[in-house]
């Protein structure tokens, strides 16, 4: 069922992942409050790919409009071997320890940018850097999403899902193995900020039972406090499946559309499965 992910007490609705031009979306942080406004949504909290310049202008917006922004941020991080984002939410990004590890973790992107439009090239899709590049509003933020958004506009592939199948995972010609943040890092960063880290679409990670245990382990002896259970990434049978995972290991519940764009094939904003009933959500006692 899909409605909203809202709060049993007065039915407000959240929506905890979102992004702006500040890295992948694109919608500028105003414009993403507008639509969040016009789908009922009351508290939204963007959650820009290693970059939260965009939250000053989010809560200038929300402010006029009546609903509340949650500073947050989603950090790169390899784990084990793979990449994984940890959300952190409610964080002051003013933050030094948060500012200074975000900009750390940016300041690879353009080399592996430029990597990939190599690789890309080596396959006869030439001009993928300087397109990726003309796309992405934050020339800090370049991420797979442009060059997709690139691909797809030269006629290469039909749609994002596609893309990424064809030529950005691991295994596919585009993709560029990187070395982001540490597990252990971020969760720092975030906690350091005054936030809370949640471990962003679980269900997403191409892992076995063991693994994700590990994950979960490793998470929670860091300092994670939360865990995404209602995101666009889970289907329907993976909300009770991390549900559980978040019981099991003592975190609170978050629910986020990981809002994009409008039309590209991605969540609307703030439309969700509900909460499930066991679960403490991440924004109680707030
Ligand atoms: P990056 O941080 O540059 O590696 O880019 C990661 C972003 O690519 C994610 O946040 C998503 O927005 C997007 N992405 C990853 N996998 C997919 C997929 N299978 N379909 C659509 N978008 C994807
Ligand atoms: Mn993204
Ligand atoms: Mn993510
Ligand atoms: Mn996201």
């Amino acid at each position: 069922m899909i409605t909203s992910c809202f709060s049993r007490k007065n039915r407000v609705i959240f929506d905890l992942h979102s992004h702006s031009t500040a890295s992948d979306g694109v919608l500028s942080p105003r414009e993403l409050v507008v639509r969040a406004v016009a789908q009922g949504v009351q508290v939204l909290a963007l959650t820009d790919h290693d970059e939260t310049r965009g939250v000053a202008e989010a809560e200038v917006a929300a402010r006029e409009l009546g609903i509340d922004i949650v500073p947050g941020v989603e950090i790169s991080v390899s784990w084990s071997g793979r990449t994984v984002h940890i959300v952190g939410l409610y964080v002051d990004i003013s933050h030094a320890d948060l500012h200074a590890g975000l900009q750390a973790n940016r300041s690879g992107r353009g080399d592996r940018a430029r990597r990939m439009g190599e690789a890309l090239a080596k396959v006869g899709i030439p001009g993928a850097y300087e397109g990726a590049y003309t796309l992405a509003p934050n020339k800090e933020l370049i991420s797979r999403t442009h060059f997709a958004r690139f691909l797809v506009a030269q006629g290469y592939v039909k749609d994002l899902k596609s893309v990424f199948k064809k030529f950005l995972i691991k295994g596919k010609p585009g993709y560029v193995s990187h070395q982001w943040a540490s597990l252990e890092d971020a969760v720092r960063w975030i906690r350091a900020a005054g936030g809370i880290a949640v471990l962003a679409h679980p269900g997403r990670y191409d892992i076995g039972r063991g693994k994700m245990a590990a994950l979960f382990a490793d998470f929670k002896a860091a300092g994670g406090e939360a865990v995404e259970v209602v995101t666009a990434s889970h289907t329907p049978d993976q909300v009770p499946v991390y549900a559980r995972y978040a019981l099991e290991y003592g975190l609170r519940a978050s629910c986020g559309s990981d809002f994009h764009a409008p039309g590209e094939g991605g969540r609307e904003l703030g439309r969700m499965p509900p909460m499930p009933v066991a679960c403490e959500p991440v924004w109680s006692g707030r």
